[in-house]
């Protein structure tokens, strides 16, 4: 039975030292907790055999379907100091192929791997969860994502502070490859270096294959696509938490959800994540974090840009210093766009920082104003300052009517970027604690339900107001 999967895993023709086949470890009692049938039809799979017994069998790793998985080699700066990964907890099934597109499928919480150091290689339930619901929210809101195939429970509890049911989340990326993966490359030898990189040319960018620049080429599409996917967080108010090298993936879709979360009140200073003590990741931070990772990457890649060191070193830096445009011309757009400015001009600049000047002082809550705005509901927005407020919607509404665009296109450009609805802590924290404590997962798949139609106002409005006080979630847990 293959499930519709169709493997070609072409990882396995690198040198053998970029993985280490591995088998999973067996669960004692899979059970599939949440299935994502939207993404098994747009893969390609078969939802029914796959969401039953057979397909828990897979998911957990008890059966293996087609080649033995493998555990890929990496490195990373974590929070800046430079260590040796690799894939400690997670396993690649396979490349699966669907109308000429290729997919890694993962599993994560698999079982210990040649990578796992002192870690036991499996997850807790909750953390899974979160994976799921917050990396499936993201790619309704609009952002380049891995995507949840489905959790499944492995029927065995694991010892962190507690003893915690393990889960293994299934996880579909267009690759895993990071900026870390270059990063181990280089450490080996430039044959790894040259061989990795033009695997991932082949893979996401196989015009550039056969040009003389092809590297160059690679270097600057990496970084345009952080670039965009940068300005997507700080548009929504998302912040990764862990911005390690070895957590940026080269094709800029967002990966690794651990202490992740959404920000409530707008404050740029917000840090959520328990392990980012000195809130290297906080909010503000993320677009020049994107940038050091970047470096990093630019890096691993001189002996390939050219033979001349300096001149190699040039052309990187060349490469770099387009980042700051890039990512201001996206965040602008984002911004404008989320105040129903289709085309942004240099003078909505002023437009979009006074707003958000004033969302944080007066500590409002990011997601509800913004939508509140695309509503036209600017009168119930409550402010301190409300002389200020009211003249910078005099300014908005003047800027608006001094496009070549009509208020109904505004109208609709706003209610399509700004949520009604997101994937608030409390909400998610309050559905995890629920789900961990007495194996009901309804709050859970209710999340995951409004969470697939982020821009409807039919939501209940316990889905749509910011947290009260004592629901504020200060603290995130990576949870491994
Ligand atoms: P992360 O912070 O999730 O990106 O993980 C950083 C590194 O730690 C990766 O190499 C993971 O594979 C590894 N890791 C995380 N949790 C575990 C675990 N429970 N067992 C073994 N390795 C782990
Ligand atoms: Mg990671």
């Amino acid at each position: 039975m293959t499930f519709g999967f169709n493997f070609e895993t072409t990882y396995k023709n690198l040198s053998s030292h970029f993985f280490t086949e591995t088998l999973p470890e067996k669960s004692s009692n899979p059970e599939i907790v949440l299935f994502n049938e939207r993404l098994s039809d747009s893969l390609g799979l078969d939802k029914e055999a796959l969401n039953s017994e057979g397909g828990a069998g897979v998911f957990s790793g008890n059966e293996v379907i087609g080649e033995t998985p493998l555990a890929m080699a990496y490195a990373g700066h974590q929070f800046g100091q430079f260590t040796m990964l690799g894939d400690g907890r997670a396993l690649l099934l396979g490349e699966h192929m669907h109308h000429g597109e290729r997919y890694d499928v993962q599993l994560k919480g698999s079982g210990r791997t040649d990578y796992s150091r002192a870690g036991d290689g499996r997850a807790p339930l909750g953390p899974m969860l979160r994976e799921y619901i917050i990396s499936e929210a993201m790619h309704a809101l609009g952002v380049p994502t891995t995507r949840s195939l489905a959790v499944t429970l492995t029927g065995d509890s694991i010892m962190r502070e507690q003893p915690l049911k393990s889960a293994v989340l299934t996880r579909v990326a267009s690759s895993h490859l990071r900026a870390g993966t270059f990063q181990y490359a280089v450490i080996e030898s430039e044959e790894a270096l040259k061989e990795l990189t033009d695997y991932a040319i082949e893979r996401h960018y196989p015009d550039f294959a056969d040009k003389e620049n092809k590297y160059e080429l690679f270097l600057e599409a990496v970084i345009h696509a952080q670039s965009y996917l940068i300005a997507k967080w700080q548009s929504i108010g998302f912040i990764h938490g862990v911005m390690n090298t070895d957590n940026m993936a080269i094709s800029g879709e967002t990966i690794d959800y651990g202490p992740c979360a959404f920000i409530d009140h707008y404050d740029p200073a917000t840090v959520f994540s328990s392990i980012d003590v000195q809130g290297r990741y906080q909010f503000r931070n993320q677009p020049g974090i994107a940038q050091w990772n970047l470096a990093k990457f630019a890096e691993t890649l001189i002996p390939l840009l050219d033979e001349d060191q300096d001149q190699a070193i040039e052309i990187a830096q060349k490469k770099l210093n387009n980042y700051k445009d890039l990512y201001q011309t996206y965040w602008l757009t984002n911004m404008v766009n989320k105040l129903g400015i289709a085309t942004p001009e240099e003078s909505d600049v002023e437009l979009v920082l006074e707003f958000l000047e004033i969302l944080e002082k007066e500590a409002l809550d990011h997601t509800s104003t913004f939508r509140a705005l695309s509503l036209g509901h600017d009168s119930d927005i409550e402010v301190e300052d409300q002389e200020t407020f009211d003249a910078w919607v005099k300014k908005w509404h003047t800027a608006l009517e001094n496009k070549e665009q009509s208020a109904e296109d505004a109208s609709t450009l706003m209610k399509n970027i700004n949520p009604a609805v997101i994937p608030r802590n409390h909400l998610v924290e309050e559905a995890l604690f629920y789900a961990v404590k007495t194996d009901d997962l309804t709050k859970v798949e209710k999340l995951v339900e409004i969470f697939k139609d982020p821009y409807s106002d039919e939501h209940d409005e316990y889905y749509k107001r910011p947290p009260k006080e004592e629901e504020m979630i200060q603290n995130t847990f990576c949870g491994t």
